[in-house]
């Protein structure tokens, strides 16, 4: 691959998800039910978002928005662009729809394949409604990249061709460092996204700033994509069983009720004078 320039070109992995407290799953089709949630852009990928603008207000460059869903997603991502993005590319058909992780990152990296040259790849570090994390570990294995996964910062050397994420561990941090190409996921509010700026809205919501992508658009195997290309089948859901809580109501003047809460402690904490 040539690189004929030192600016990077960064694509973000974006991903709009159901608002996590408005979702529910149909135990009929065991699917996850997002008619009736309202949307938004999953956290951790603004976080991601922040990070590639970082890089380029240092270096310069380009920030790619890469998404894989339905049209709807369009609005949303283009608050990216807003931000300082400089394009939008969703992937959007039927036949991508019902994909697991695996038809997920195959698909994605394929649109990779179609913004060559790219310097780093980054993701959120799981989505708020799939939440496997398996998107960005994924994703580098079909793209070949390096990768580094749930870091807290960043830092590109271009002259170096390399990138260095900054993970935290029990007792302390490691400093990983990788070639370019390269993918990163982030952690949640590991930095605090910009606010878009409104001056950009126009320019952000004209619509040469997305392009659509179906699969025939794409290099994509049919055998890989949608639901075709997904082993995954969930065979079965069932609700976790919440734990009963045993209350007392105590009645009295309030000494009366501080001297029967002294007593029912002592019952289960020995220790309580
Ligand atoms: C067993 C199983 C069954 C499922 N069934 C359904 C289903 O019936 N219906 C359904 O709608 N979904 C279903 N999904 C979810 C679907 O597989 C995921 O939406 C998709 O594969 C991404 O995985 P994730 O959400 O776990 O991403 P994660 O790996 O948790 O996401 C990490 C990061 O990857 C990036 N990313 C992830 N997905 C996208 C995307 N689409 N576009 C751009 N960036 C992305 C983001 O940066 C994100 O922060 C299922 C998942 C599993 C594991």
């Amino acid at each position: 691959m040539t690189y004929a320039t030192n600016e990077p070109h960064l694509v973000v992995c974006v991903k709009v998800v159901p608002k996590p407290e408005e979702v529910r799953v149909d135990p009929q089709s065991r699917r996850l039910d997002r008619a009736g949630a309202r949307s938004e852009i999953n956290p951790p990928d603004l976080n991601a978002v922040e990070f590639a603008l970082q890089i380029k207000d240092r270096f310069g460059g380009k920030v790619s928005i890469l998404s894989m869903g339905p049209p709807f997603f369009e609005p949303y991502l283009r608050i990216c662009l807003a931000m300082g993005a400089d394009h939008v590319y969703l992937l959007s058909d039927r036949l991508f729809g019902g994909a697991d992780t695996l038809a997920t990152t195959y698909t994605l990296a394929q649109a990779v394949r179609r913004l060559e040259p790219v310097d780093l790849v980054l993701c959120g570090e799981e989505s708020s409604d799939g939440a496997t994390g398996q998107v960005p570990p994924g994703l580098a294995e079909w793209l070949g990249y390096q990768q580094i996964t749930l870091v807290n910062d960043i830092e590109m050397d271009m002259s170096r061709r390399t990138v260095r994420g900054r993970r935290e561990r029990q007792g302390g941090y490691e400093i990983l460092e990788v070639p370019l190409p390269a993918v990163i996921s982030v952690k949640t509010g590991c930095n605090e996204p910009r606010f878009w700026d409104y001056r950009l809205k126009p320019w952000a919501f004209a619509p040469e700033r997305v392009t659509v992508w179906s699969a025939s658009d794409m290099d994509v195997d049919p055998e890989f994509i949608g639901l075709a290309g997904s082993p995954t089948q969930v065979v079965g859901l069932e609700q976790a069983p919440s734990r009963e809580r045993k209350r007392i109501m105590l009645s009295g003047s309030p000494q009366e009720v501080a001297q029967q809460l002294a007593a029912r402690l002592r019952e289960v904490l020995p220790l309580v004078p």
